[in-house]
């Protein structure tokens, strides 16, 4: 991108949701925007605040409140306690730090907002603000929940296999948990389609995936919202297309680098099963139980990350550091799946882990646990190509000889040669995507171009 367009004047407002699969993506996109020259001013709640690092200084930092400034949306009493006091606590500081930047002169031309912040487009149109909404899920789940909003496809479900506009058929495992468990919680269904409530009105819809990984969707989307543009993987440059050498992570605390890349240096290329489940899924005893043991009894090297409040669950007495494995709480897991150690990746199916793993051409092995990972992981499997999905038994538990049959298949075999292929050329289209003339690339100035046009 060293054709640096000339968007000084342009200053965009960016409302990132506060959990960590939320901030890393639009941290990405707004990056990629300043690098362009677009003023950016980040805004988080006052909570999460503090968990941001390695911001560049040139992006401004402000804050809002959730209503839960001390603990954050844990300190809520139900999820319906938290979307409705956030929703109505963020709207009003939100008013109150549009009208402190307008007191002092400082004009924001666009607000880019977590399309789970949907409230914040009804507050910029109050200020006269170009709108974009920023999607941190995948387009497939997007338009499932856009469809749930439209009433064309009605909850609780009582179908088995679902054909919606532009998607590969979907059975009622492959649909996002929400709509599954609608009836014990609507809550959360409600919350998640209510991201569509207004999108209609949006200025810009902006998603975090490449027109070439969801051509069909996208081509679709486009039809029924216009200025929808496909502007990712928003992922640092450094293990894309590496333009921006001070773009090498996410900003947001991150641990255990050196412990882990030591410890995988002097592993085999391609030997080591990278496992983590994400920043929120918790596991059951059970089913850590049997991944433990499947990982131990298996051919292969693994890194397991088992964030500290799950570490609880692990078998007594098992090792956390080994020859042949190694336990952390967290890493930068970036930095692991670019490490030529790493074989295969055992994965919750999150949207940004699920990017990661194409954009580093890592095959994964899915085990997905709620929300929209069981969407993604059919697209991983059956679409892309680039993995397997881990049989699991009638209490829904991944068994430790499922995992190990997976893993071999994974690692050691002509199936598992083709995933890791297909993996690499997902990787080089992702790189194609964000360099020069590509289509996320191209979207991207686009967007600011109409953004500099406006002011003129
Ligand atoms: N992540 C990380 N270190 C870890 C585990 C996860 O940096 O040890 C990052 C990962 O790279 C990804 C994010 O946390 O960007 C998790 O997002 P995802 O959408 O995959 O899952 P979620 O946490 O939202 O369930």
């Amino acid at each position: 991108m060293e054709k640096k367009i000339i968007a000084k004047r342009v200053h965009c407002l960016v409302l990132a949701y506060p959990l960590q699969g939320h901030i890393n993506p639009i941290l990405q996109f707004s990056k990629l925007l300043q690098h362009q020259g677009v003023r950016i001013t980040m805004v988080t709640t006052r909570f999460f605040y503090k968990n941001l690092q390695n911001v560049p200084s040139s992006i401004a930092l402000e804050t809002i409140s959730d209503g839960f400034d001390k603990d954050g949306p844990t300190g809520a009493s139900s999820h319906k306690a938290y979307i409705d006091r956030s929703c109505q606590v963020g709207s009003e500081t939100f008013v109150h730090l549009l009208h402190k930047l307008s007191a002092s002169g400082d004009h924001v031309d666009c607000v880019i907002y977590d399309s789970f912040f949907h409230w914040a487009l009804d507050v910029a149109k109050r200020f006269g603000i170009i709108g974009a909404v920023f999607l941190t899920q995948n387009m497939a789940v997007n338009s499932i929940y856009y469809h749930v909003h439209l009433g064309n496809l009605q909850v609780p479900l009582t179908q088995q296999e679902f054909s919606l506009p532009a998607l590969p058929k979907l059975q009622l495992e492959d649909m996002p948990s929400f709509l599954l468990t609608y009836v014990e919680d609507p809550c959360l269904l409600d919350f998640f389609v209510d991201q569509f409530s207004n999108i209609d009105k949006a200025d810009w819809v902006l998603c975090n995936t490449f027109y070439e990984l969801d051509n069909e969707i996208a081509s679709w989307i486009k039809k029924i919202w216009p200025k929808f543009r496909t502007i990712g993987p928003n992922i640092p440059s450094m293990f894309l297309d590496k333009q921006y050498i001070d773009d090498q992570d996410y900003g947001v605390a991150q641990f255990n680098y050196e412990e882990c890349i030591e410890w995988l240096d002097d592993k085999p290329k391609g030997s080591v099963v990278y496992v983590s489940f994400g920043s929120l899924a918790t596991l059951g005893e059970e089913q850590m139980e049997e991944l433990a043991y499947g990982l131990r009894e298996s051919s292969s090297y693994f890194l397991w990350v088992v964030r500290a409040s799950e570490q609880i669950k692990l078998p007594n007495f098992f090792e956390k550091k080994s020859e042949k494995g190694l336990i952390v709480t967290w890493c930068c897991q970036l930095k692991v799946l670019a490490h030529q150690a790493i074989g295969c990746f055992v994965t919750h199916c999150g949207w940004n882990s699920t990017l990661e793993s194409l954009c580093l051409g890592v095959p994964i092995i899915a085990i997905p646990h709620w929300s929209d990972q069981s969407t993604n992981a059919k697209l991983m499997v059956d679409v892309w190509k680039v993995g397997i999905r881990a049989v699991v038994d009638e209490k829904k538990i991944v068994r430790r000889e499922a995992l190990k049959h997976c893993i071999k298949e994974i690692m050691a075999s002509e199936k598992g040669k083709v995933m890791k292929s297909n993996a690499i050329q997902w990787k080089t289209l992702a790189i194609r995507a964000v360099g020069e003339g590509g289509s996320s690339h191209e979207n991207i100035i686009e967007f600011i171009n109409e953004l500099l046009h406006l002011q003129i």
